[in-house]
């Protein structure tokens, strides 16, 4: 009942900080920001509220913690795990950071570029490019994800094996604290060593800790050579082989390196449009990109004698930029085409490199038994050891129905066999909602006890974003 006295004033209050456009509650104004991309979480929110700055967020979360109502960071809604999703019918705001779209400076000579949390990846990378510099991170959402989001789900992508993850390219954040007092730790310093590195509790916490307003992004010379080539394998042992002779010979020329089973492309096939495999028949494929930022490198004839020397089965070689993005674009289809297909039962696990053949060895077998017919879709950034491992209902059964059904034993199964083998239950996309109990079983009580205190430190009445990661 209290609640219910209170939001009524704080909607107005809001509306009186904002706006009243740009605070929404009808039904259908707010759906969007109710349902997440996999439509596997859907709940109301008391309001979406969409400040255009830095200090008009610092007001919403100022206003929403006086009445005691919970703040749901929400960037593109891109992310997999119900992270950006209330976690409560019709009692949160969802803080929507889209409008906090400016790229607020880039200094060339320092190779950085300071953005608002709202940017999307795209735009991002648009900007640098423009300043003649590459933003590398890169992953199939990046025309909807923005740079708040990446930076709070620490989002990895294609060029890890390179770049780093977000974390790594990443060198000062301003961040409104969850009782709306704004910290700026926007420095463009590479070497800043003056006690503990605050700017790191933020990336990956999910907007658990505060809501990050805007980021200082480092920047990489462009590539002026690149070469890409789609290469068979016969099994995850040769493709790692492969992994390991393409380092030894390329060096950090190595971007990108995917690992894909033939299920995948025939996936992309049937249900994107004008999407073909230049090699079928094959069981397992990698997907190489190299990159140089030297012009002339030539890195192309460099790629394929390592192919060669290496005794790959079958390998195409783009021969243009067209055939490479054409390459890139099957990898990319790969989770639209799975939700096209179905639901399924989502891994995104990581493993040591040298622990991801034994895994894929024991993980089918143990799905097989466990769920007879059910479909592996197996593929990642082997390069980092990240694997998607999901698991689909049998052809012709009802995905919905084998996935509610079946969901629990089948990641018992897979995250057990990970967390055995010295791997990680969530490797890029985050806990969320998803993992948030399942993670209970794999981290220690140290581990677990210390993210609480974390927690409990900077936001001790549980408003930031609540029922999440911790
Ligand atoms: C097709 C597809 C492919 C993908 N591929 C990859 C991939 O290769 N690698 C990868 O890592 N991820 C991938 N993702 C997941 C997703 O794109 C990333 O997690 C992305 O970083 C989320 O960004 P977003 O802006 O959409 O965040 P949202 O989904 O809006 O939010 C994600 C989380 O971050 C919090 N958050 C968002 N903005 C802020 C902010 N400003 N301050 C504080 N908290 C905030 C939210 O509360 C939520 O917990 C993919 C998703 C899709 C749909």
């Amino acid at each position: 009942m209290a609640d219910s006295l209170r939001e009524p004033a704080l909607l107005d209050a809001l509306r009186g900080a904002l706006g009243a456009a740009h605070v929404l509650t009808a039904a259908a104004e707010v759906e969007p920001f109710a349902v997440d991309w996999r439509r596997r979480y859907r709940q109301l929110p008391l309001a979406v509220a969409s400040p255009a700055n830095s200090s008009e967020v610092a007001n919403v979360v100022r206003l929403a913690a006086a009445a005691g109502v919970a703040i749901v960071p929400q960037g593109g809604n891109t992310g997999l795990v119900g992270g950006a999703i209330p976690a409560t019918a019709g009692r949160e705001i969802v803080l929507s950071l889209r409008r906090l779209a400016r790229v607020r400076a880039i200094d060339a000579d320092n190779a950085t570029m300071t953005v608002e949390a709202g940017v999307t990846l795209q735009a991002a990378q648009d900007a640098a490019r423009a300043a003649g510099y590459l933003f590398p991170l890169s992953l199939a959402a990046e025309g909807s994800c923005t740079i708040g989001g990446n930076l709070s789900t620490n989002a990895g992508g294609t060029a890890v094996l390179r770049f780093g993850n977000m974390r790594e390219l990443v060198l000062g954040v301003e961040v409104v604290l969850p009782d709306g007092q704004l910290w700026d730790g926007l420095r463009r310093l590479r070497k800043d060593n003056t006690g503990y590195d605050l700017k790191q509790l933020f990336i990956g916490a999910e907007g658990t800790l505060g809501v990050v307003t805007a980021a200082v992004l480092k920047l990489f010379p462009l590539a002026r050579s690149s070469a890409t080539a789609l290469a068979a394998v016969v099994d995850a042992r040769a493709a790692i082989a492969l992994l390991r002779e393409l380092r030894a010979a390329l060096g950090d020329r190595l971007t990108g390196f995917e690992l894909m089973h033939a299920d995948c492309l025939r996936l992309v096939e049937r249900h994107i449009p004008q999407q073909r495999n230049p090699l079928p028949g094959h069981p397992w494929y990698c997907l190489i990109q190299l990159d140089e930022s030297a012009a002339d490198e030539p890195l192309s004839e460099r790629l394929q004698a390592a192919l060669e020397r290496a005794r790959v089965v079958d390998a195409a070689l783009a021969q243009s930029e067209a055939q490479a993005r054409a390459l890139w674009t099957l990898r990319e289809n790969i989770s639209e085409a799975e939700r096209l297909e179905g639901f399924s039962i989502k891994h995104d696990v990581s493993l040591p490199v040298s622990a991801i053949a034994e895994f894929l060895e024991r993980a089918g077998p143990l799905i097989g038994a466990a769920l007879p017919g059910a479909r592996i879709v197996a593929f990642g950034h082997l390069g980092d050891g990240n694997l998607h491992y999901n698991v689909a209902a049998p052809a012709q059964a009802d995905s919905a129905e084998f996935v509610a059904r079946n969901s629990s034993a089948a990641s018992r199964l897979v995250h057990d066999l990970v967390h055995s083998l010295d791997g990680s239950i969530s490797a890029e996309h985050g806990l969320g909602q998803l993992k948030r109990e399942e993670i209970c079983r794999y981290k220690s009580e140290v581990e677990l006890d210390l993210m609480r205190r974390v927690k409990q430190a900077l936001d001790p009445r549980g408003l930031m974003n609540p029922g999440k990661l911790v």
